[in-house]
C-alpha cells in the first residue's frame, strides 16, 4: 500500500543517513627492535592523525609473526621484549587504545587461517616479483646457500601481510612507500579470492601515504632505514637519548662537498640528511638549501641543525616510553584488551570466508 510504501522508503532515507560509508583502517610493525625514525616519519606519525576520523574502525598490529622471518631467527627472549616495548613506543607516540585497536597478530589465530585460504589462490610467479623477497634474499647471510634453502616464511610474508589487512577487511592502510608493491599484492588476492568464490566479501584496501618518503639508513644511504639491519649506527631509534642522536648523524655518511645541495641521485647522503631535516620540520627537502637551510656550509654544520630538530621530534616519544616503563602492567593489559577485539572482528571475518569458499 501508498501507506508502506512511504514508511519503507522513509526507512530507508533514514539508513542511508545513519550509515556513513565506514572506513577500517590497518597497519601494522614488527617487532624486530625498537621502532626508528623512518618507522615514524613513513608511517607511524600517520596512525596516530588517523585515528581522530568519525565513523571508522582503527585497528594497529604488532606484527609477531613476520618477524619469524628475520634471519638469523629473533632469540625467544629478544622478541618478547621487543614485542612489549614496541607496544611501550606505540602509546608513546600517541596511539589511544580508546580509539584504536592496538594488539599482537600472533594472538588472533583468524590472521594464520586466512593466509592458508589466500595462499591457495596466490601464483608463485606473483611472489616472484616481490623486491623486498629479492633484496632480502639476496643479502641474507643465507645467501652463500642454495636458493633452496632460503625459507618459506620469508616468501610467503606477503601473503600473510595480505591476510592481516583482509582479515579485517580493511579500506585503508597506512604504509610506507617500501609496502606500496605489497599492498598492490594484496589488492590483487582480495580480487582473485572475490572472483573465484563469486563474492564481494574484500574491499580493495587503499595505501594512505605520508608526504615522507622512504628515510635512508645512514650508514649506507642507498638502502632504506630499518629495525633489523645489523648496524645500529645505519639507524635513529625512537629511545635514542640526545647525544646518541648527535653522535649518530655526525657519524652519517656524506661527501667531500661542503656546499648544501638537494641532488638525491649524485649525493644521496645529503639528501638524505636534508629529508631527515624536511619530516621533521613538515617541509619539502627540495626547497631547504635555499630556504631554511640557506647560507648552511660544511658538513659538520649541516648535521648539527639537523640532529637538532631530530631531537626535537624524538624527545617527547622517548620521555613518554621511559615513563611507560614503570607501567607494564598498563601496557600488558592494553594488549590482552586489543587482543580480545581484534579477534573479535577477526572470527567475524573468518566465518564469511568460510562459508564463502564452502568450509561451512
Ligand atoms: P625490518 O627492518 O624488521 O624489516 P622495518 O624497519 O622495515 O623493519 P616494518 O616493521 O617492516 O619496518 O615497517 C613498519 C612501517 O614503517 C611500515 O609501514 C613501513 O612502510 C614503514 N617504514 C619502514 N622503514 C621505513 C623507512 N626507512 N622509511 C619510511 N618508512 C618506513
Amino acid at each position: 500500500t501508498a501507506a508502506t510504501t512511504t514508511t519503507k522508503s522513509a526507512a530507508s532515507a533514514a539508513a542511508a543517513v545513519a550509515a556513513p560509508p565506514v572506513r577500517r583502517i590497518l597497519s601494522g610493525i614488527q617487532p624486530t627492535g625498537v621502532p626508528h625514525l623512518g618507522n615514524f616519519l613513513g608511517a607511524l606519525r600517520q596512525w596516530v592523525q588517523l585515528q581522530d576520523q568519525p565513523a571508522q574502525t582503527v585497528v594497529y598490529s604488532i606484527v609477531d609473526l613476520h618477524a619469524l622471518t628475520a634471519h638469523p631467527p629473533v632469540p625467544p627472549a629478544t622478541l618478547r621484549d621487543s614485542i612489549h616495548n614496541s607496544a611501550r613506543v606505540l602509546l608513546a607516540l600517541g596511539i589511544n587504545p580508546k580509539k584504536s585497536i592496538l594488539f599482537q597478530q600472533s594472538q588472533v589465530p583468524a590472521h594464520t587461517q586466512l593466509q592458508w585460504v589466500l595462499t591457495c589462490v596466490t601464483s608463485v610467479g606473483w611472489l616472484n616479483r616481490m623486491t623486498q623477497w629479492k633484496t632480502k634474499a639476496g643479502s641474507s647471510p643465507a645467501d652463500a646457500a642454495p636458493p633452496a634453502a632460503l625459507k618459506m616464511g620469508l616468501f610467503a610474508y606477503p601473503v600473510l601481510q595480505a591476510a592481516d589487512i583482509l582479515i579485517y577487511r580493511a579500506t585503508h592502510v597506512p604504509v610506507g612507500e617500501d609496502q606500496h608493491q605489497h599492498l598492490e599484492l594484496a589488492r590483487d588476492i582480495a580480487k582473485v579470492f572475490n572472483t573465484t568464490y563469486k563474492t564481494n566479501l574484500f574491499p580493495m584496501p587503499q595505501a594512505v601515504s605520508t608526504s615522507a618518503k622512504r628515510i635512508m639508513s645512514l650508514t649506507d644511504p642507498t638502502a632504506k632505514m630499518s629495525k633489523s639491519h645489523a648496524n645500529p649506527k645505519s639507524r635513529i631509534d625512537l629511545t635514542d637519548s640526545d647525544s646518541t642522536i648527535a653522535k649518530k648523524v655526525r657519524g652519517a655518511v656524506t661527501d667531500s662537498d661542503p656546499t648544501v645541495t638537494w641532488d638525491p641521485d649524485t649525493r644521496p647522503g645529503v639528501a638524505n640528511l636534508l629529508s631527515l631535516y624536511a619530516a621533521c620540520r613538515d617541509l619539502d627537502p627540495a626547497s631547504l638549501p635555499e630556504g631554511e637551510l640557506k647560507g648552511v656550509v660544511g658538513m659538520v654544520n649541516l648535521k648539527k641543525k639537523v640532529a637538532e630538530c631530530v631531537v626535537d621530534t624524538v624527545r617527547p616519544v622517548r620521555d613518554e616510553y621511559l615513563r611507560l616503563g614503570g607501567e607494564v602492567g598498563y601496557v600488558k593489559a592494553v594488549l590482552e584488551e586489543g587482543n580480545a577485539r581484534a579477534r573479535a572482528e577477526a572470527d567475524a571475518t573468518w566465518e564469511m570466508v568460510m562459508k564463502a569458499v564452502g568450509m561451512k
